[in-house]
């Protein structure tokens, strides 16, 4: 095949899409010295959702070269989240949680965010294509990808490796056919920008705001501070729930921001600084994170729920996992994909579905907004919240579903 690019390319990987798990990915490899290209679809900066992210998710950063930039970006600082459900209330400060590691973290335009850390990829010798549209992949032990760009040129990628960090654009997973069906219910969600105005004091704009519906705890909306007096407003219930025509999507959201007190009084009159989104059926899953020649990354693998802000963390997280092994299998050791960067990862994803699961039943409900807990049980849950959610020296990462159960009786019963 002819191309502008010869006849095939060979690098040593290739890596499926510029957001967050990619760009770290790409990062880290680049600066073990190894040969990455990066090929994105869209043009950055481009609007993408996932905007509050968790204190483990700085770690990565740092291990990419990436956390200077961002602390000097001026996103908006964030401690903690809050919960509300009419007149209860409930703030876990981040700072004071059971694991060690970062407490803290930000709030971010994802926009400027992606563009901030693949820059920082390139920085660092990353090559990166904007506007490059994977379409097809051969897979085996020196896996070629097929290439389109905005000229309808068509070319071939040969790499030792491919990461798929395509996030929704799925693209191994469709491609070859691993997609599974999430436990999740199919859910939705509605939001928009709005500019907040808030004035000093009537809101703690280091903490994320989770709010559950009044009359459906199953329902529930997000507050999300931005800098520059923008705060992201979301809703998210089952799809039917927020299923309205695109020219209605507007009046459902402000009619469900006036529904619940606390976001009506802070956001009720807001006006949108953009159009009113619906994304639904988000909640994914696959046979396998990893195949002959290739691992899945990010959202291209399993993504759960937004309810505790963990995507960006499972993200990077994947990254660091699914870079480790590689590198380990590049130094000519003999890896097994399953037992060291799959299972891992679905550790701390399997951590965060017990608690997404129990927030939907309400039983997470009964827990958070508990008045007598213990300060060392808040602190376990506070770091899972933080997205510590890999560290076993937690009991309830070490053993979730039984740990859960017991909490729950004892804050139900007493
Ligand atoms: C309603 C909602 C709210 C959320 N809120 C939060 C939150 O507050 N905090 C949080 O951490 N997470 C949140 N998330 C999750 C978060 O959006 C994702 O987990 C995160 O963006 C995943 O990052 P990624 O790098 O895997 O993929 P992405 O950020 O989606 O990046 C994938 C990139 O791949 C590119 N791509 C796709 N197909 C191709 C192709 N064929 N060829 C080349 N490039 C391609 C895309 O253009 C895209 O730029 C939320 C999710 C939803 C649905």
């Amino acid at each position: 095949m002819n191309t502008e690019y010869g006849e095939v390319e060979q690098i040593d990987v290739a890596v499926i899409g510029a957001g967050p798990a990619g760009a770290v990915a790409a990062a880290l490899l680049a600066r073990a010295g190894r040969s990455v290209l990066v090929l994105e679809r869209q043009h950055f900066p481009r609007f993408s959702i996932g905007e509050s992210l968790l204190p483990q998710s700085m770690a990565y950063l740092e291990e990419a070269g990436m956390l200077k930039a961002v602390v000097e970006a001026g996103f908006q600082y964030k401690n903690g989240a809050s919960f509300v459900h009419g007149e209860k209330t409930s703030s876990f400060d981040f700072r004071d949680k059971h694991s060690e590691g970062w407490g803290t973290t930000y709030q971010v335009e994802r926009a400027v965010f992606d563009q901030l850390l693949i820059r920082r990829a390139a920085d660092q010798g990353v090559q990166v294509r904007f506007g490059h549209t994977v379409r097809a992949m051969q897979t085996g032990a020196a896996p070629v990808l097929e290439v389109a760009d905005e000229q309808g040129r068509v070319y071939r990628v040969a790499s030792r490796f491919v990461f798929d960090a395509s996030g929704f654009g799925r693209v191994l997973p469709r491609l070859l056919g691993l997609e599974t069906p999430s436990r999740m219910p199919t859910r939705a969600a509605l939001f928009s920008h709005v500019r907040d105005a808030l004035p000093a004091g009537s809101t703690d704009r280091d903490k994320i705001c989770v709010a559950v519906h009044p009359e459906r705890r199953d329902v529930w909306y997000w507050m999300i501070p931005l800098a520059g007096g923008r705060t992201s407003v979301g809703c998210v219930a089952d799809a039917e729930f927020l299923d309205v025509p695109e020219d209605q999507r507007e009046a459902k959201l402000r009619e469900l921001m006036r529904a619940e007190p606390t976001v009506a009084r802070l956001l009720g009159d807001a006006p949108f600084l953009m159009p009113v989104n619906r994304i639904a059926g988000y909640s994914a899953n696959v046979e396998r994170l990893h195949g002959p020649g290739y691992a899945l990354l990010g959202n291209a693998g399993e993504f759960l729920d937004p309810v505790f802000s963990s995507g960006v963390t499972i993200a990077l997280r994947s990254a660091h996992l699914a870079v480790q092994t590689l590198l380990k299998q590049f130094d000519g050791e003999t890896v097994d994909w399953a037992a060291e960067y799959d299972a891992p990862l679905r550790k701390g994803i399997d951590t965060f579905r017990v608690f997404v699961e129990r927030w939907y039943t309400g039983e997470l409900q009964d827990i958070i907004f508990y008045e007598n807990q213990t300060p060392k049980i808040r602190r376990m849950i506070s770091s899972i919240l933080a997205g510590y959610a890999w560290d076993e020296t937690n009991p309830y990462v070490a053993d979730p579903v039984r740990r859960f159960n017991a909490l729950h009786e004892v804050c139900t019963t007493m």
